[in-house]
């Protein structure tokens, strides 16, 4: 999966690959028109912050956030576009400090961590680049940059989605012709990870040694974490992004 992988921009529907996307944001005239509307009576700065699996760097998000967003919910929001499985502790390092989802505060083992009641602001500025670790056994480890800063008019604090990958295609590695749907996390040794519908019915038509235990296979899902502790996809986001406009 080290193809690159193209998503649509948030307000022309246009695709381009990460790096496209992050130039053509700044000259899109759709969004540009739609900035011209805010009003400006009471302003604060956003962040675009690029996020990407460390290893997995097909997966990639480009946000805006208010300067004003805490850790917190920045934290939630990767839960639960790309990583939520069973509720893990996860953490931010930002220039060597450690904010975690449930800090450690008994002294003993040297400084307590904090807490992620931070807001951005005070703890970013453009240009930093900051690692997030999801569940510390089976971990999911994402980068996060960030890209640009701009003025615009204050709102309910939310965090806006520009632009993500679109799902990855990934080929069944039995017949590597299909599609497939499901991953076996235990597939990943004897090299059968991903599997389709048809050659998962084949098989299970034959008598079932080796290949693929059904009860372990997750479905495909445009994450990081795919296939990782049961992760099975965001229940709140559709794994294709749809734009304003297409
Ligand atoms: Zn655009
Ligand atoms: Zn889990
Ligand atoms: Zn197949």
């Amino acid at each position: 999966m080290g193809t690159q992988t193209k998503g649509f921009c948030k307000y022309c529907g246009k695709e381009y690959t990460r790096s496209g996307m992050l130039r053509h944001l700044e000259a899109c005239k759709e969004r540009k028109s739609k900035l011209a509307m805010e009003t400006y009576k009471r302003k604060c700065r956003y962040f675009q912050i690029v996020i990407s699996g460390k290893y997995a760097k097909a997966y990639w998000l480009i946000v805006e956030v208010s300067e004003n967003t805490t850790l917190k919910e920045l934290d939630q929001f990767i839960r639960d576009i790309w990583v939520e499985c069973c509720g893990h502790l996860s953490a931010f390092t930002i220039h060597g400090t450690q904010y975690e989802s449930c800090p450690v505060t008994d002294r003993f083992w040297g400084e307590p961590s904090k807490n992620m009641n931070y807001r951005l602001k005070d703890v970013v500025n453009v240009g930093d680049s900051i690692s997030y670790e999801y569940d510390f056994g089976s971990t999911t480890e994402l980068m996060l940059s960030i890209h640009s800063c701009r003025e615009g008019e204050k709102k309910k604090r939310e965090i806006i989605i520009l632009s993500r990958n679109n799902p990855p295609k990934i080929l069944c590695s039995n017949c590597e012709q299909n599609e497939a749907k499901w991953v076996n996390p235990e597939g990943y040794c004897e090299g059968v990870p991903f599997w389709c519908d048809k050659c998962l019915g084949a098989e299970n038509e034959g008598e079932e040694e080796e290949g693929c235990e059904r009860q372990f296979l997750v479905p495909i899902c445009n994450s990081p974490r795919m296939g990782v502790c049961g992760y099975a996809g965001s229940d709140r986001y559709p794994d294709l992004f749809e734009p304003d406009k297409r």
